[in-house]
């Protein structure tokens, strides 16, 4: 180990006086810590937007089904009931 490098691969790089390889060089080993950290926030994001989707797609379908309670029972006005309904249908 010479000067910063933790490890026996031939020293490429140096910085703030210290010498490293191209694996352990800290600008890299930052890039890739980044790089993971993107990657996994990304994924979390996508995972909370299905969630987001699909808790309005169960709501849509439980309005739905209160809408054709409301008609069953005799609503007079079945179209404005099924239309309204509609509008709060999810986008993807
Ligand atoms: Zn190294």
């Amino acid at each position: 180990m010479l000067g910063g490098s933790p490890c026996s691969k031939p020293v490429r790089v140096e910085h703030d006086g210290q010498f490293y390889c191209t694996v352990h060089d800290p600008a890299r080993v930052k890039a890739r810590t980044d790089e993971r950290h993107e990657a996994l926030y990304q994924k979390a994001k996508e995972r909370s937007r299905i969630m987001m989707l699909e808790a309005e797609r169960q709501a849509f379908g439980r309005n739905c089904i209160a809408a054709i309670r409301e008609i069953a029972a005799g609503h007079n006005d079945a179209q404005s009931i099924a239309r309204s309904v509609l509008e709060s249908e999810p986008k993807p």
